[in-house]
């Protein structure tokens, strides 16, 4: 196989469907050339992720709860069984009960926030240390995903918000952890994308008809952009960037009122 990444190994966690952000970063990575393990939550899953996987060939699909810790040493595991090594690792794992996703933030319960953190900030952590072993010295790249509800408020994104802060201060402190051991940690900061999770926000349609409107491209953005910056954050091209949020967002941070 040919392409920017042949030869590299990757593992994507956080497929759910065809429209989810980690297929696009997926089929933006195979594209280049990487195999590929995809892994999935809970057996709800296990089927529409090995259906899409099997359009990539040369994949493996594995189970990872990424509350479970025995489940992420597990899938770890095997990939070192499989590829030998990794090179990148997509996080684009994320979860806050519905009910904490609309109304007023002070409302936010501590069940609510543990969960919330516990999946979509501390796992990049719980992961980023299972990979430690296999992604050591090739110049690999860990990318995550986050939303500008992480530095501003957006109605109803709620303790989602605090959890995206939450993972973006983990990437600064993974890069500095893992920076001398050759492995570079970024996130890409996405506009609106209509996916599952998404459509757990009270509003969602409202928020993507304002974007269209105020962000300097006048529209909102695709999974295929998010995917092909991904890959521009796993390959050499990116090779100087780490610690850092990319926004892909149409523009859209840099506008005031
Ligand atoms: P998605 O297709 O629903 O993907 C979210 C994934 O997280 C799902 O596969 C989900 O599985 C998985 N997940 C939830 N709990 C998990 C757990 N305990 N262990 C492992 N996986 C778990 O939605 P998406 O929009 O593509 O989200 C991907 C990432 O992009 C998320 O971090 C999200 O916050 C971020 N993002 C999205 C947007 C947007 O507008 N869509 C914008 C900026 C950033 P289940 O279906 O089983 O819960």
């Amino acid at each position: 196989m040919s392409g920017f990444l042949a030869n590299k190994t990757g593992v994507i966690l956080g497929v759910a469907n065809k429209r989810s952000i980690a297929w696009a970063c997926a089929r933006a990575l195979a594209d280049q050339g990487m195999r590929l393990a995809f892994t999935y939550a809970g057996e709800r899953l296990e089927k529409s992720v090995r259906s899409l996987a099997e359009e990539i060939e040369g994949s493996l699909v594995l189970p990872c709860d990424v509350t479970k810790p025995a489940e992420i040493d597990a899938a770890f595991e095997r990939i070192g069984e499989e590829f030998g090594y990794l090179d990148t690792v997509v996080h684009a794992v994320a979860f806050a009960p519905r009910e904490e996703l609309q109304g007023d933030f002070y409302h936010t319960t501590k069940e609510g926030y543990m969960l919330s953190h516990e999946v979509s900030a501390y796992s990049l952590t719980a992961v980023a240390r299972r990979s430690l072993a296999l992604m050591e010295g090739r110049q690999g790249s860990i990318v995550t995903l986050t939303y500008i509800g992480s530095e501003r408020v957006v109605e109803n994104y709620n303790v989602m918000g605090i959890a995206k802060a939450a993972l973006e201060a983990s990437v600064r402190y993974l890069a500095a952890d893992l920076g001398p051991r050759g492995i570079r940690v970024n996130a890409i900061s996405a506009g609106p994308i209509r996916t599952l999770s998404a459509s757990g926000v009270q509003g969602f349609s409202e928020i993507l008809d304002h974007i269209a409107k105020k962000s300097p491209l006048k529209r909102n953005i695709t999974a295929e952009e998010v995917g092909s910056v991904c890959s521009f954050l796993a390959g050499p091209m990116s090779s100087g960037i780490t610690g850092t949020t990319i926004y892909v967002d149409a523009g859209f941070h840099v506008m005031g009122i």
